[in-house]
């Protein structure tokens, strides 16, 4: 069997688009959609990921703001900085990019955040609203990977669903999004006994681990979707230092049923995400929804 690709590239365009003519609408409107991303020291990593965050709100005509902050970056100046943006009307969303240097909380720093400009949907009472089944927030990742699921039209009532990874930006919502969806879900994580009877299991595999290639084609039923959510580089070898997901996508696509790519599925639907959740942000504010 050779696997269909779920193409998170292509489907994040569309959606991208899509958000552009809302955000001219609501411009129109007199509610420019605003954005404001914040990034504490200078982590190689992060810094491309807010650049790309700021280039894709001023592709879909979101206004956004970047505070570059230097590491020393006290707790009191961040919190006092996300406070001056919480009461900004320009702004709709706020992201803390993560990881924030050792010194700084990064839970007390994200409870700081107004819960309804918490776009990242990280905040205890947008974690908790999902949790009970009325969620204002969505977090990126499982909300993209749920976009995919739903484009490749996946039937998740009743399926067997099995998460790799239990972080509380990917593997729990993700798990809490399938399981609203009424899939049987198993999430597995490092403590996992037989992690491959798991995945063999599963009619959709979601692998949210971060290591290189480690779901490879026998812990995969014949047939399943499988989503890589993985990012990794390669350590060694001919192709040192380029991306790959946790999936052994070689082996693996010969088994599965349809398959996401790394690069080109996940990545860009986590980023398309975040202008879905910062419009229906602005929309909120400005009365619409
Ligand atoms: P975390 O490190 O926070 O969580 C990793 C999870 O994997 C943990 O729950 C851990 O278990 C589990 N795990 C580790 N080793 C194993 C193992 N051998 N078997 C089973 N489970 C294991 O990572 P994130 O959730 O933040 O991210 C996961 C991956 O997704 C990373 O590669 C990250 O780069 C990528 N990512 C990609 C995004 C995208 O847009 N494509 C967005 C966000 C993340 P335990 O809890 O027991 O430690």
């Amino acid at each position: 069997m050779t696997a269909n690709i779920i193409d998170g590239a292509a489907l994040a365009g569309r959606i991208r688009a899509q958000i552009a003519q809302r955000a001219q609408a609501l411009t129109a409107r007199g509610t420019r959609p605003g954005l404001a991303v914040v990034l504490v020291g200078d982590d190689p990593a992060s810094a491309v990921y807010v650049r790309n965050k700021v280039k894709d709100c001023e592709e879909a005509g979101i206004h956004s703001v970047l505070d570059r902050l230097p590491a020393e970056t006290s707790e009191q100046a961040l919190l006092a900085r996300i406070d001056q943006l919480n009461r900004d009307p320009a702004i709709h969303g706020i992201l803390v990019q993560l990881p924030l240097p050792a010194h700084l909380d990064e839970r007390l720093v994200i409870e700081s955040i107004a819960p309804d400009k918490d776009v990242d949907g990280f905040h205890v009472s947008n974690a908790g609203a999902l949790m009970t089944g009325s969620p204002r927030f969505l977090p990126c990742t499982p909300y993209g990977v749920m976009k995919m699921l739903e484009e490749a039209g996946v039937k998740l009532g009743g399926a067997e669903a099995v998460v790799v990874g239990r972080s509380n930006i990917v593997g729990k919502p993700q798990a809490m999004l399938l399981l609203a969806q009424d899939a049987t879900v198993t999430i597995c994580h490092s403590r996992t006994q037989d992690l491959a009877a798991h995945t063999r299991r599963a009619d959709v595999l979601i692998a949210a681990v971060g290591r290189a290639r480690m779901i490879t084609a026998d812990m995969v039923k014949p047939g399943a979707v499988v989503i890589d959510v993985g990012m990794n580089r390669i350590p060694d070898g001919p192709n040192a230092g380029k991306l790959c997901g946790d999936v052994d996508f070689d082996s693996v696509s010969q088994v599965a049923g349809a398959i996401t790519p790394v690069p080109g599925g996940v990545g860009p639907m986590t980023r398309a995400m975040l202008l879905v959740n910062t419009m229906e942000a602005a929309e909120r504010a400005a009365g619409l929804t």
